[in-house]
């Protein structure tokens, strides 16, 4: 084991009163600021007036604004963030051990409050704001279900309604989620759904469906857009979510700077680019100011890989096309994974601010197939002894490749990266894996092509 141990705890915790009481956002540091938010009709850059019937009037203001680098966190937010945070750094000493490299591996947990995941940390900023307009309550989708589970806690939290339309497949084979959610006083709905007129229409085209995301997406916007006091709030991707998730990276910092420690690499898993644009956020400040270097890598299922062979280009959020156009790294808004795909961060686009940031060759990506994120998952769980989402062990598999790159060359590289949650609700992706049923799949590049034919045509 490495000599830090005598210096360096297993657990690097903050102090409640050193934790962060602002966000940062990193667009304020970029000189190619993302790309706006277009009107699907018009093609011009989406209005706050125009945003109104949608999201509450407070988060479109953080949605918008590209040159505030710090907002003030409430107060109120501030003392239920204290209820699981701040989140440990971890030294994982067993699993170096195991590698047998001499590379220093930390990870930043977000798994210790009961939604499991980071997801909490944007869910009570977006339900606080919207009590704070005096809204009733807002609706959302969700798939496998974490961001679900997390809205309805702070919906709970701050005493307002929370309506979930739940990706049908994922309500049948995922009870436990579902009732999570009840639990904390959510109402779920499997969609597609008689409730709306576009899942009546779904449901009417394709009779017996599953469901999809994007279905889910344009059930859950027609809810709170025809309906008194309601708005629409989401888990990934938008401006807003990184600003809520940069509380990750900025403990992260601060924690290991008590130590004297810089990372060399910071590695993230990313779906819509949340958590990863969270943890990288302050560092990629640093970067961008030329203040420090990092290197940085972003992780996606190779069944997934908006990064690594998506093109950049505006598309729609949303399947049923209502939402405005972002411009990211995307699959197309068709694109749905091979159905073997267990490993979740299955969203066909990508956060603009990290587009922008990948575009500009600011930070790295890679894609991995789902076998080897599993077998990453198991060497983690029996050394470090947390059972890993499977969303956190596509970074997990990325640390410990790079973790073994240092094996080879001998260099002490510190490599921090984002566990972002816990695998307690995946075990049905666990059980194949270890029944040896897990297959890999990567999309040919015809399925791509044609789903990259049904991009809008943006002049
Ligand atoms: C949702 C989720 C992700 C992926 O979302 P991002 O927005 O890309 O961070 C990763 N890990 C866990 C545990 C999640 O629940």
């Amino acid at each position: 084991m490495s000599n830090d141990r005598e210096k360096i705890p297993y657990k690097i915790y903050l102090e409640e009163s050193e934790m962060p009481k602002q966000w940062y956002n990193v667009r304020a540091d970029m000189k190619n600021k993302p790309a706006p938010l277009l009107n699907p009709g018009t093609h011009k850059p989406m209005t706050f007036d125009e945003l109104r019937p949608v999201f509450c009037d407070e988060l479109i203001k953080q949605e918008l604004d590209d040159t505030t680098a710090y907002f003030d966190i409430p107060e109120e937010i501030l003392n239920f963030y204290k209820m699981y945070r701040p989140s440990p750094v971890m030294r994982a000493y067993n699993l170096e051990k195991a590698l047998g490299t001499p590379a220093k591996i930390y990870y930043k947990f977000e798994g210790n409050n009961t939604s499991g995941s980071h997801k909490l940390n944007s869910a009570l900023a977006q339900a606080y704001y919207a009590k704070k307009q005096g809204l009733k309550g807002v609706t959302t989708e969700t798939g496998a279900g974490q961001w679900g589970t997390a809205l309805s806690m702070a919906c709970s939290f701050f005493g307002i309604d929370c309506k979930v339309y739940m990706v049908k497949v994922s309500y049948e084979q995922k009870p436990f989620r579902r009732e999570v959610m009840k639990t904390y006083g959510a109402s779920v709905t499997p969609s597609p759904s008689d409730t709306t007129a576009v899942g009546r229409k779904i449901l009417e085209e394709f009779p017996g469906t599953t469901g999809s995301l994007g279905c889910a997406i344009s059930e859950a916007v027609e809810a709170a857009t025809t309906r008194e006091g309601y708005r629409y709030v989401l888990g990934s991707v938008l401006n807003q979510v990184l600003l809520h998730q940069s509380i990750i990276g900025l403990e992260a910092k601060a924690a290991l700077e008590k130590y004297g420690i810089k990372p060399d690499i910071i590695i993230g898993c990313a779906g819509g680019g949340s958590n990863l644009g969270g943890l990288i956020s302050p560092f990629m400040g640093e970067k961008l100011r030329g203040e420090a270097d990092y290197r940085i890598i972003a992780v996606e299922p190779a069944s997934c890989p908006s990064f690594t062979r998506g093109k950049y280009a505006y598309d729609f959020c949303d399947t049923g096309m209502v939402c405005p156009l972002a411009k990211m790294y995307t699959l197309g808004s068709g694109f749905i994974p091979s159905p073997n795909h267990a490993g979740g961060l299955r969203y066909h686009g990508m956060s603009s601010i990290l587009s922008q940031l990948y575009d500009d060759g600011l930070m790295e990506a890679r894609s991995v197939e789902q076998t080897s994120v599993f077998a990453a998952a198991t060497q983690f769980a029996r050394t470090e002894g947390i059972l890993p989402a499977p969303e956190s062990s596509h970074a997990i598999r990325a640390a410990i490749d790079e973790a073994l790159v240092c094996k080879e060359t001998g260099e002490e590289k510190t490599i921090l990266f984002g566990l972002t949650g816990t695998g307690y609700f995946d075990m049905t992706a666990y059980e194949k894996y270890n029944n040896g049923e897990m297959s890999d799949y990567i999309p040919t590049d015809e399925e791509l092509e044609k789903s990259f034919a049904m991009l809008p045509k943006i002049d």
